[in-house]
Order: C-alpha cells, then sequence, then structure tokens
C-alpha cells in the first residue's frame, strides 16, 4: 500500500467519525420530531431566525421571540429527557470538527490516523521501541542514538549498523521506524530473512508479481533491514536483488537503513564490491558501531 492510500483510509476514519456524530444529533432530532409540539415550535423558531437575518419585521420582537420560543424548546427537551448537549454534534477532534485539515493544513488527529496506518503497514515489531522510552546509557551509543534520530528527521542519509548480538541495534531500527511513521512517512521494517524470502519469492514470481513484491521494497520511504548476513545465499537472487533494491533505492534518494553482526571486513567478504560500495559509502551512509554488553543478558 502505498501512502497515498495510507492517507485516504487515514482520512476515512476521520471522516466516519464526522458521520457518526453528526448523525446522532440527526437521529435524536428525528426522535424529538415525531411530537408535533417540537415540530411546530421548530418551525416558527427557525421562520423566526430567517425573518431576523432577512431584516424582515422588528428585529427587537424578533430576537424576543426567539429567546421564548428558545425557552419553549429547551423545556420540551426536558420534558423528554434529552439533555441539551444531544443537539450538537460530539467530535472527537475539537481542533477540525473531524474534517481532517486546520486551514489547508493537515490536523494532528489525521497525522496520528495516518500514523496507524504506516505502522499497521509496516511490520514494526513493538511500537513501544521509541527514541523517547530509550534506556540506553553509554555515552558512545546515545551519540549514536542522536545522529539516527537527525537522519529521521531530515528524511535524508542511510544508516549501516554495526555491533554484537544484544547491544541494542534492532531497539534502535525500531525506533527510526516509529518517528519516521510519527512524521508521517511510510517505513518497512524487514528482516534480513524474510527480505531474502521476499527476493526469492520475486525471482519465482512472473513479471507483475515480481514489481509488486520489488515495488513494495522501493516504494516505501524509509526500508529498515534488521540482521543483515544472517540470511542464506541464494545463487542469483541474494546477492542480485539486494544490489539493485538498495541501488533503486540510492538513486530515488529513499532512505535505507541496515543492522548487522557483521564486521565491515565481513561484509566485503560475503557481498560483491558493487553491493559493499552501496552498503558502506561515505557520502550516502551514516556507518556506526553500537558498543557494550548483551542487554538482553544484563537484565
Ligand atoms: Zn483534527
Amino acid at each position: 500500500m502505498n501512502k497515498q492510500q495510507m492517507l485516504t483510509n487515514a482520512k476515512r476514519v476521520i471522516d466516519d467519525r464526522r458521520y457518526a456524530a453528526e448523525e446522532q444529533v440527526a437521529q435524536t432530532l428525528e426522535s424529538l420530531r415525531s411530537d408535533k409540539s417540537w415540530t411546530d415550535n421548530e418551525y416558527a423558531l427557525r421562520s423566526a431566525q430567517i425573518d431576523l437575518a432577512m431584516g424582515n419585521g422588528d428585529s427587537k420582537k424578533l430576537q424576543k421571540e426567539i429567546a421564548r420560543l428558545e425557552d419553549v424548546q429547551k423545556k420540551l427537551l426536558f420534558d423528554s429527557g434529552v439533555a441539551e448537549s444531544a443537539l450538537t454534534p460530539h467530535y472527537f477532534c475539537a481542533k477540525c470538527h473531524d474534517v481532517g485539515y486546520v486551514n489547508g493544513k493537515i490536523c494532528s488527529c489525521l497525522q496520528e490516523e495516518l500514523r496507524k496506518q504506516i505502522i499497521a503497514q509496516s511490520n514494526v515489531i513493538d511500537p513501544r521501541f521509541t527514541f523517547q522510552n530509550s534506556a540506553e546509557t553509554d555515552k558512545h551509543n546515545k551519540a549514536v542514538y542522536k545522529k539516527a534520530q537527525e537522519l529521521c528527521v531530515s528524511g535524508k542519509g542511510n544508516m549501516l549498523l554495526t555491533g554484537n548480538v544484544g547491544c541494542g541495534k534492532t531497539y534502535l531500527l525500531a525506533a527510526c521506524a516509529n518517528l519516521c511513521a510519527d512524521l508521517g512517512r511510510s517505513a518497512l521494517f524487514v528482516t534480513a530473512y524474510s527480505l531474502n524470502r521476499s527476493f526469492l519469492e520475486a525471482h519465482l514470481s512472473d513479471l507483475a508479481g515480481k514489481d509488486a513484491i520489488l515495488d513494495a521494497l522501493v516504494d516505501v520511504d524509509l526500508l529498515l533491514i534488521d540482521d543483515l548476513g544472517t540470511e542464506n545465499v541464494y545463487r542469483n537472487v541474494t546477492a542480485e536483488y539486494l544490489f539493485s533494491v538498495l541501488n533503486e533505492r540510492l538513486s530515488r534518494q529513499k532512505q535505507t537503513f541496515i543492522t548487522t553482526n557483521l564486521g565491515i571486513a565481513d561484509i566485503r567478504e560475503r557481498y560483491d564490491e558493487r553491493i559493499f560500495s552501496r552498503l558502506v559509502d561515505q557520502n550516502s551512509t551514516f556507518v556506526a558501531m553500537l558498543t557494550g554488553k548483551d542487554k538482553r543478558l544484563a537484565k
């Protein structure tokens, strides 16, 4: 699903809230209108309001009459056990009244729905893995976190994170995905293993199937690949497709963040020169190593 579709879905959620709020008022009115004294009063009130607006008749008298009719309406409401507030729609969002936009700008409620849509599509392992919730204390690692956060905010530049098992690479990757979703950018979190499965599936599909699989990997604003180097190497598949995805994303200036347990020399050994140069390219990629003991064991 691309971002336009996700925005459309998010907008539908907001629209449904507005319809529901307005529908509730409409239903209340409908049941009130089954009473003739209500409809007569309502009609008289509306006529008086129109007359006042059009300047028909004595405005002082009309205002008085409107106030009287409003009092009657209140009494009728009270008698039928309906709260006055039931006649105004209860919008979920006070800022935009469930329209999704304020002065042509996207409202925070629509932004939040879009974030949910992005997260739902992103495979993000845990929404609680965020920069704010991070318990990282190591000075060097904190600097890496800060830089990663900056990359997410700017929307520019790739990242290659190395480090031993359990030093928090996956957490940082998930935090990046969650932050991007907050910022309204699409993200896709994959393990190298599942990515490799997708490559194999693409390889075995017809052209349309192949395009669908690869487009999803190339279109997303931020692709996050966890644990590169743990995947099997399928001949004519793993390296070829990885290169093509990385290269296409680079040329479209889409961000790719990768974690690996491999050292730089191991990466060079495992992947060919073309992939290596794209993974560690100094101009486009922030290469960093997270340090520290296995956090999972330390707990
Ligand atoms: Zn709103």
